[in-house]
């Protein structure tokens, strides 16, 4: 027997054996196909095909799968094709299964190679983001000035199906901002896994979608825009140049509120516009949107109703001290 069927008659016997999640497909001498599986995402199958010279020259390699990303699986091509330069003159097939079966345990984060991509390209030299391909988790560090912000974001292995969460966030972003980014990124999260409620007829069936990509870009967006937008009120900047200026106590007309919309207010501001006339529209001056806060529940009614009250007082003390003249 020629030197081929050999090496198929032992990955045939071996294979799926001893490369875990691998099932052998075909295996003759025109291409042996082998199906690497560790999830329905991390999913990919390896072409391989015998050169005239083989094994004297390298495995011609193609891998494909409906999920990874053609870059990523262009790039572990190369890496492979590498790999068997140093094989040459033995058996390669096993060894090619066993290398592409190692590399995607050994890298998680394949599954958003694309996404990790694409947020690179639009951080800053000062930003960072930093793969921690063992524990499955990226670092993301972003600046803006004086302004930063530090978490961990951790990616699960039967992602996008789950969510990404995020962890250990250092920054010095008042408390409120600080849980408010935290909260969104992990509610924009969950909707890329979550059929929305309310399902329009017209919607296609709900399908998970990565969702790295989005909440690090809405934690990004907040960290370059909010150090430089205005009180929509006194249209001074609302974050001081120094964050160690920056006010802290919750109770100060400085503090810096954001209303539903996301625009921002100092909080003595805010209600200095929601208790002056005229009620019934309170928009925001960037958006036009109707401004909701919480620590602003009254109803346009009740604060219609405050203003008349106040002013019937003032009429009254007015009258008091017109008396007295
Ligand atoms: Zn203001
Ligand atoms: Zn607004």
């Amino acid at each position: 027997m020629g030197l081929i069927e050999d090496e198929l008659l032992e990955v045939k016997k071996l294979c799926e054996h001893i490369v875990p999640n691998t099932k052998l497909i075909s295996c003759v001498p025109t291409m042996v196909r082998t199906e690497i599986k560790k999830t329905n995402f991390k999913n990919i199958v390896i072409c391989a095909q015998f050169p005239k010279e083989y094994p004297h020259s390298p495995l011609l390699i193609e891998l494909k799968s409906k999920t990874l990303s053609d870059k990523l699986l262009l790039a572990l091509t190369n890496v492979c094709e590498r790999e068997l330069k140093t094989k040459l003159g033995k058996p390669q097939i096993l060894h090619t299964i066993k290398f592409v079966e190692k590399f995607i345990e050994e890298n998680p984060l394949t599954c958003c190679y694309d996404e990790i991509n694409n947020l690179k390209k639009i951080l800053t030299k000062q930003d960072q983001l930093k793969l921690k391909q063992k524990t499955s988790s990226l670092i993301l560090k972003v600046y803006n000035e004086e302004y930063y912000w530090i978490c961990k974001i951790t990616v699960p292995n039967d992602y996008p199906c789950k969510p990404i969460d995020i962890l250990n966030v250092e920054t010095n972003f008042t408390p409120t901002f600080h849980r408010h980014m935290v909260a969104q990124a992990k509610e924009i999260a969950r909707r890329c896994v979550e059929p929305p409620l309310k399902k329009k007829p017209k919607d296609p069936p709900f399908q998970p979608s990565p969702s790295l990509e989005k909440t690090a870009l809405f934690l990004i967006d907040c960290i370059k825009r909010l150090p430089t937008e205005k009180c929509q009120f006194c249209k001074e900047i609302c974050f001081h140049k120094n964050p160690k200026l920056l006010e802290h106590d919750e109770k100060s007309p400085k503090y810096v509120e954001r209303v539903y919309c996301g625009h921002l207010f100092h909080q003595g501001c805010l209600l200095a516009y929601m208790k002056q006339p005229p009620f019934g529209n309170k928009t925001c001056s960037k958006c036009g949107n109707k401004i909701h806060h919480f620590k602003w529940n009254l109803t346009d009614k009740m604060a219609e109703a405050q203003w008349a009250h106040e002013q019937a007082r003032e009429r009254e003390l007015q009258e008091v001290t017109d008396f007295f003249k």
